[in-house]
């Protein structure tokens, strides 16, 4: 669906500031159908890139292919109708504060001189797809951040778009909306087919969005792949830090206080962190680490989570003996394709029971 060929975008210097080289050399193909990720810090270039996606930024080198076409050739009629083919969803909602719900919506088909009636009969499924129908009447002011994203993504769902542009459409939102709008676009994505392409800073969000992941780190892309394989085997460093910010979500605090980098005093024991895709969730695995290690394992924290349907565990554990156990340990777990290191080293008499 959508072809990025060694794009290429330099800002030119302006106002006292150097010429800055954005992307350099991107290559991305994203299928039909797909919610595709697109995840890098902030600076990074995931906004000049989706921008190039519409053309709303010209690439200085390289090609865009969109549905098989490059639109760098398109005339200026012929862009006008692109875009509307391809919708946007903000951050910020970009919503007109002097337009209802219903008047947002109905822009786009306005700008396209669409007959009234039929702009009112294509509204109202919109409405009703991000479950607004009972707002339509209001203004942006009288609605909920989340609210105000349904209205955003349903004005750029009402021209029936080939491709749905996401820029950090919930970097604005809390934990719970946040988890609302993600499952809308999947709804949105199974229900219409749609190809969605996601920029994000945050790894949640290719987590619970996502199929597939690309990772932007200074204009370049470093790593790509199915979100599970990029989630369980990280293989840039950057990939790593983002992933590991998820992680560390998942030692409670009470935890983080109590761990040392290296031990403070004899006797301390090492903290081992195990991670593991697979179905059973601890029990077999803590009970065949203390036969191989022939010392117990006490499991400080832990969780499972599902990504595209699959599961995926972290489990923190105290080894109830030395370094020389613990790395036997954690060979035995790498032989079995998971993933182990010690994190660090835990007073045995610090931790909490249970
Ligand atoms: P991200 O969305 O990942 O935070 P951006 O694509 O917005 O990153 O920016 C990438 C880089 O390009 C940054 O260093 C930014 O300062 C620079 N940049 C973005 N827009 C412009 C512009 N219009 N003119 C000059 N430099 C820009
Ligand atoms: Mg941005």
């Amino acid at each position: 669906m959508i072809r990025l060929e060694g794009l290429e975008k330099v800002y030119p210097a302006a106002r006292g500031q150097a010429a800055h080289l954005a992307l350099k050399g991107i290559d991305l193909t994203i299928g039909r159908g797909e919610i595709f990720g697109i995840i890098g810090r902030s600076g990074a270039g995931k906004s000049t890139l989706i921008r190039t996606i519409n053309r709303l930024e010209k690439v200085t080198g390289g090609r865009v292919l969109v549905d098989g076409v490059d639109i760098a050739g398109l005339s200026n009629a012929e862009l006008t109708a692109f875009r509307r083919r391809v919708g946007m969803v903000f951050q910020h909602f970009n919503l007109l504060s002097s337009r209802t719900v219903f008047g947002n919506v109905a822009l786009p088909l306005e700008l396209a001189k669409t007959p009234k009636a039929e702009i009112a009969a294509r509204v109202a499924p919109m409405l009703e797809l991000v479950g607004l129908s009972d707002k339509r009447d209001r203004y942006p002011a009288e609605l909920s951040g989340g609210q105000k994203q349904r209205v955003g993504i349903a004005r750029a769902l009402v021209a029936e778009p080939m491709v749905l542009l996401c820029d950090e459409v919930t970097s604005a939102l809390d934990p719970e909306t946040t988890q609302q709008i993600l499952d809308l676009l999947r709804d949105i994505n199974r229900r219409l087919d749609l190809t969605m392409v996601v920029i994000t800073h945050e790894m949640s969000v290719v987590r619970d969005l996502c199929d597939k992941v690309a990772v932007i780190d200074d204009g370049g892309i470093v790593e790509q792949g199915n979100v599970f394989d990029v989630f369980v085997r990280p293989e840039h460093p950057t990939t790593q830090a983002l992933i590991a910010g998820e992680i560390e979500a998942a030692l409670p605090k009470s935890l983080h206080r109590i761990i040392h980098g290296a031990p403070q005093k004899d006797g301390e024991n090492p903290v081992v962190k195990v991670v593991f895709t697979g179905p059973n969730a601890y029990e077999p695995i803590i009970s065949q680490l203390s036969r191989v290690a022939g010392i117990d394992f006490n499991i400080l924290a832990g969780q499972v989570d599902y990504i595209q349907n699959r599961p995926f565990g972290i489990l923190f554990v105290e080894a109830k003996g030395g370094l020389a156990e613990a790395e036997r340990a954690i060979a035995f777990i790498q032989s079995r394709n998971l993933s182990a290191e010690i994190i660090g080293y835990v007073d045995p008499d610090t931790v909490p029971a249970g």
